[in-house]
């Protein structure tokens, strides 16, 4: 794509975030089609301890996960995050982290009832796609 590298601007102030966790975690890095994967025992140990549990977490175009084997499994959906950081730069963890609030207030379920999890849950059902 001809402007790929102002999606990868937009989104660098949550890449540096993602990339300094997982640098001062003791993450290993692996290039995956131009998202920087990172895993390692002490990312791991913060992802398994987060109010929701997680096998990988996406910040910008840095994706955490617990294991190889967690990245591999979790891919397509930590991809749709990828794309929603690339839409929204930095504006994204504002916008989900308020849409989890508004949720709890309401009593809903602040994760699953997400937009933005709901979007990137859809990739495992093939008829809520959106690409
Ligand atoms: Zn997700």
């Amino acid at each position: 794509m001809r402007f790929r590298w102002l999606q990868y601007l937009w989104a660098a102030p949550n890449t540096l975030i993602g990339i300094t966790i997982g640098l001062l975690l003791g993450g290993r890095i692996v290039w995956v089609s131009g998202v920087a994967e990172i895993h390692g025992r002490w990312i791991a140990r913060g992802l398994r301890s987060m109010p929701v549990p997680a096998a990988a977490m996406t910040l910008g175009h840095v994706v955490l996960g617990c294991t190889p084997a967690d990245l591999d499994r979790t891919r397509l959906h930590e991809r749709v995050h990828v794309q929603q950081y690339e839409r929204w730069g930095p504006f994204f963890l504002p916008a989900y982290l308020g849409a989890s609030l508004v949720l709890k207030l309401m009593g809903r379920d602040a994760y699953r009832g997400n937009p933005f999890e709901i979007e990137a849950y859809a990739v495992d059902d093939p008829s809520k796609r959106s690409f």
